[in-house]
């Protein structure tokens, strides 16, 4: 068998692994890069042979795992596309979002891709296996990142496995997908598979350990109350899915317990609430703690103050009057890492305003904008202690703040319990997913408990 990463290897985007037996391979994941990886593989054509691809697995829906999907297709696969039942309906959203920004504005065209992708996609339910060919099975189980989110055992069912089933040589690789933190709003925390010949695992935060819930919640109402006393405009980045709902909830939880005055919270993305309706949609699919709170008739995505900004209209509205009145106001809008989308005229309007405050609460990829501000915090102002947003320098005169405990990725200690609670330990983890000395980092931790790791390449890998 041989294991390929076409993406993920240098950075934290673009994952797509392939995976291969004889005649036969599957793909998993297929998503596009950004930031400083996007500048280095602008071209985002398939590169790769996929006339043997038997199917293609997605572990969740965010657009650096999803995002390469039209490409593929275009480069001529007509394979199915498993997900399981939540990733279903999210990833057609998430690509219409980028086929209008990628591809095109036609509306019929959009329509047409996306038509094909739902009638190729197998929704599948977790924990149980599906027959993807005569030589590959799939199991999909939570990972707790975002809705939908899955963590994948593959099963090969010929040739030198290492472990007998049922008189068949089997051998195992579990693709972690990107693994969640254990107390996320919403989710249920990822449990340990059985067992694995071989692992492929995330390393977003393989060099660092995340504030526990309660901490985290303390920290952002900390930050809040500071940032809101001076009547400034505090505005979070946040992904479309999974952050901006997690966040919401836990402001729904700050302020109906009276911890924060009713002030406006400004959610404008139309992605990120048509995201908040499918998550309301989908509410079966919550953890037991949510599931109660809408029993109780609680709606987690309800409360005094929230707004939610649809058209651009709107949004040129809010912020003149932003700028004008002054806030407090609480502003969530995506970009994530602010490589677009309407954060980034928050980020030319507030930025050098002293009374602002700008909390990242995920990932900030380097060479991203929302990276060169972090760096800026990180470098202790040394760096020039400006941004370049659309040609146009804009100083760094507002607070900035992380609060890594929302990131939807498990931290160090995280990932090393989820390793440690596989029952037969994977004889070799290839790590994916994260920057150099996240890496380094993990590689050493794992090691240090008898783990064979290897950095994966972009390129194959014979076992
Ligand atoms: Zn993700």
């Amino acid at each position: 068998m041989s294991l390929q990463f076409h993406g993920a290897t240098e950075g934290v985007t673009g994952t797509c692994h392939q995976i291969s037996f004889e005649n036969e391979s599957i793909l998993i994941d297929c998503g596009i890069f950004q930031g400083k990886e996007a500048r280095d593989h602008s071209e985002l054509k398939i590169d790769f042979a996929i006339s043997n691809v038997k199917g293609l697995v997605l572990t969740h829906a965010h657009i650096d795992h999803v995002g390469r999907l039209p490409y593929l297709l275009g480069a001529g696969y007509t394979g199915p596309i498993y997900t399981s039942i939540p990733t279903a309906y999210l990833v057609p959203e998430q690509l219409i979002d980028a086929l209008k920004i990628g591809f095109t504005r036609n509306t019929i065209m959009i329509q047409t891709v996306i038509k094909i992708i739902k009638e190729r996609i197998v929704p599948c339910k977790y924990d149980q296996w599906i027959t993807v060919s005569d030589t590959f099975r799939i199991k999909f189980h939570p990972a707790g990142h975002i809705l939908g989110s899955a963590f994948i055992e593959v099963d090969i069912l010929s040739g030198q496995g290492y472990c007998i089933t049922n008189g068949m040589k089997r051998r195992r690789v579990v693709f972690s997908g990107d693994l969640g933190a254990p107390y996320t709003p919403i989710l249920s925390s990822p449990r340990s598979p059985y067992r694995a010949d071989i692992l492929v695992l995330e390393s977003t935060y393989g060099n660092r350990t995340h504030k526990r819930r309660e901490g985290r919640r303390t920290v952002l109402l900390k930050i809040l109350k500071k940032s809101l006393s001076d009547n400034g405009i505090v505005i979070i980045p946040a992904f479309a899915v999974g952050r901006t709902q997690e966040l919401l909830y836990e402001l729904n939880e700050i302020v109906e317990s009276g911890k924060l005055p009713t002030i406006p919270v400004i959610v404008d993305s139309p992605l990120a609430n048509r995201f908040v309706k499918l998550y309301s949609d989908l509410n079966s699919f919550w953890d037991k703690e949510s599931k109660r709170r809408l029993r109780r008739g609680d709606d987690p995505f309800l409360f005094p103050g929230i707004m939610s900004i649809v058209n651009h209209r709107e949004h040129t509205k809010v912020i003149r009057r932003l700028r004008k009145e002054g806030g407090p106001a609480i502003v969530i809008a995506g970009s994530g890492m602010c490589t677009g989308g309407r954060v980034i005229n928050y980020l030319k309007n507030f930025l050098s305003d002293r009374r602002s405050d700008i909390i990242f609460i995920g990932y900030q990829s380097s060479g991203t904008l929302g990276g060169e501000i972090l760096n800026y915090r990180d470098t202790n102002k040394k760096s020039p202690g400006y941004v370049m947003i659309d040609g146009k320098q804009v100083r760094i005169q507002a607070g900035v703040h992380e609060i890594s405990g929302y990131s939807a990725h498990a931290g160090q200690n995280d990932l090393i319990r989820w390793v440690k609670g596989f029952r037969q330990k994977p004889k070799k983890i290839f790590l994916v997913h994260g920057e150099p000395l996240a890496k380094r980092v993990l590689k050493k931790k794992l090691n240090a408990i008898g783990l064979e790791v290897v950095i994966a390449k972009r390129k194959e890998y014979s076992m």
